[in-house]
């Protein structure tokens, strides 16, 4: 499932915190039938070989001696960099199309040592995301949630192939009434604003 130069990782059950603490880094692919809930939102006209496509992922972790407050005993923080790239088959809610999103998505996160430790961290950077690690870490269900994330709320081409017209009023001779597109653009809608915020770019 996954190949890489760095260092072969188990991306189902990886010691986060030794990989944090040894700056170890790794890169390799994961195969969209092994994200189930990728496949989930994938669009049921995507082409056949849709889970067959890959991720490809980089996961960097570090480890940083800090003195919390003047004159504290240094305390370790161990940080994961995550970067994701590839596509996700949707469906265009403008012409019904399934279309290709791409996907280019990288977080930094805090580990910490458990859930609770990870919810009571004061997380104000929006570049930087609190996650409890694990000796037995699923980096597969991470990178999930990255790309999850990181798609539309409202999926669209960014410009949508011509439809010849016996389609569109082909089954039911009925056509889907449709903003204009410069009403379209006037008006952000509240759920890109909330996508903006999730996605943390
Ligand atoms: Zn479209």
């Amino acid at each position: 499932m996954s190949s890489n130069m760095t260092q072969p990782i188990d991306l189902r059950e990886l010691d986060l915190f030794a990989f944090c603490r040894k700056g170890s880094s790794a890169t390799g692919q994961v195969a969209v039938r092994d994200l189930p809930r990728i496949l989930a939102e994938t669009a049921a006209q995507a082409p056949a070989s849709a889970p067959d496509e890959v991720f490809t992922y980089t996961a960097a972790g570090s480890a940083h001696e800090e003195a919390t407050e003047p004159g504290a005993p240094m305390a370790q923080r161990l940080f994961l960099e995550l970067a994701v790239n590839g596509q996700v088959w949707l469906d265009c809610q403008r012409c019904l199309a399934a279309y290709a999103e791409p996907v280019a998505t990288s977080m930094r996160f805090e580990v910490f040592s458990s859930e609770e430790a990870a919810d009571a961290a004061p997380m104000d950077d929006d570049a930087l995301d609190a996650i409890a690690g694990s000796k037995r870490f699923s980096l597969l269900e991470l990178i999930e949630d990255e790309v999850l994330l990181a798609l539309p709320t409202a999926p669209k081409h960014a410009v949508c192939p011509t439809v010849h017209e016996s389609l569109v009023t082909g089954a039911d001779g009925e056509v889907e009434p449709e903003a204009a597109p410069e009403e379209e653009e006037k008006r952000p809608s509240p759920f890109a604003a909330l996508a903006g915020l999730k996605t943390r770019h």
